[in-house]
């Protein structure tokens, strides 16, 4: 694969068996080293919020630590995308998670190894049943489908390829949310120079760049995920980063409108959803109260250097400092600032992101109750725990 999701699958998709991790950042030039686990206690406050995020990227080895950041910033449920697509880092997974029970929710990946295999789809579809019946809570698909997988003639395997058609319908019967992440910013797609409003990024990414007939085009990528949404309308699709189209608010209203089984989340797109006239975005939550899903793309991984295991905080995206623990509770500030603010001009989340200021929403009381949790403990977290017990009960009873 040219695409291989090079930064995640570096940080997330590490096979290291060993269970210990140095216990210091990366930041070798900083004073503020801590150990691994620590984050400030100094100025912590009681969080002024409760709330889930429902995109962040955690191994098995960082879920503690994480419930540390969870309880610092208010943070009540999380949904844990990389969950894996080996049953070795989904046994992991699960075992980590376990004792946070309630709190840390995985979403399964797939394993596109053997695409070619004219059983694939079949097999997807039973990978996906066993993982959830192991207490996987969804699927999670990354963009890799569309931009990365491949067939064996070359071509890129297709977001609405039919062979995938029983994967998305078994989701449906078994009642979980498929998180599917399609194409990427429209910058992405656009030449990498110094006029792509998204340089800083594309300058220290390079691989997430589209650029080029090497690729399908980015309305060709969304138009397919549209198509297989379309095709399994008893399947509930979340749409991650906001539809992966925030440039075009009216777009993103036309997909809430046409396809009744599609829910949001507003992962790492603050940056965009701000640059538009709040009143018109607002406008949109308010319609859309009840699909519309507080998330974050907060990374808490490993990584390895010289066979040790180091943590890694990635905010919504790459950055030329690493950052750390303690950045975090700035990080969620700034999406309680935006969602909750009144006609607010400030900084974004993830200045990376973008040279540009956003302009902040002021979600009423009862909009932002659905956007922080009850749509994610109605869609995600509620059918979980509840599948959960049934499990726990049935095992209880044919043991
Ligand atoms: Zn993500």
């Amino acid at each position: 694969m040219k695409y291989a999701l090079l930064l995640s699958l570096f940080i997330f998709g590490c096979s290291k068996t060993t269970p210990e991790i140095n216990r210091s950042l990366t930041r070798s030039n900083s004073t503020q080293q801590k150990n691994l686990g620590e984050i400030s206690k100094n100025n912590v406050e009681k969080p002024k919020r409760l709330w889930n995020d429902v995109h962040t990227h955690l191994s098995p080895y960082t879920m503690k630590t994480f419930v540390d950041v969870m309880d610092a910033n208010g943070v009540y449920r999380t949904v844990n995308m990389s969950g894996g697509s080996t049953p070795k880092r989904r046994v992991s997974t699960l075992q980590a998670s376990s004792k946070f029970y309630g709190r840390i929710a995985n979403f399964a990946n797939v394993d596109w190894s053997d695409i070619d295999e004219p059983t694939f789809g079949l097999r997807a579809a039973k990978s996906l049943r066993e993982a959830v019946n192991d207490g996987f809570t969804g699927l999670k698909i990354s963009k890799a489908l569309g931009l990365g997988v491949k067939l064996k003639d070359g071509s890129y395997l297709k977001i609405d390829d039919p062979r995938l058609d029983p994967l998305w319908s078994e989701a449906g019967k078994l009642g979980v949310v498929v998180a599917i992440h399609t194409a990427d910013p429209k910058a992405f797609f656009e030449p990498i120079s110094e006029n792509n409003e998204r340089y800083a990024e594309l300058s220290i990414a390079p691989s997430w760049s589209f650029h080029g007939d090497e690729f399908p085009s980015r309305k060709q990528l969304l138009d397919a995920r549209n198509r297989v949404v379309k095709k399994h309308p008893k399947t509930t699709f979340m749409l991650l980063h906001f539809a992966n189209n925030p440039e075009d608010i009216d777009e993103v209203r036309s997909i809430l409108e046409s396809y009744p089984n599609v829910i949001l989340d507003v992962a790492a797109r603050l940056a965009e959803i701000g640059r538009h006239d709040p009143k018109k975005v607002r406008k949109l939550f308010n319609d859309f109260q009840n699909r519309i899903l507080f998330a974050t793309d907060l990374q808490v991984g490993v990584q390895v250097y010289r066979d040790e295991l180091y943590l890694r905080v990635t905010l919504g995206s790459v950055s030329k400092t690493p950052p750390t623990l303690d950045d975090v509770s700035h990080f969620y500030d700034l999406h309680a600032q935006f969602f909750e603010a009144k006609d607010r001009v400030m900084e974004h989340p993830i200045p990376i992101q973008g040279d540009w200021k956003v302009r902040s929403l002021g979600l009423s009381d009862s909009v932002k109750a659905k956007l922080y949790y009850k749509n994610s403990e109605r869609y995600i977290f509620a059918p979980w725990l509840g599948r959960s017990v049934a499990q726990k009960l049935i095992r209880k009873i044919t043991d």
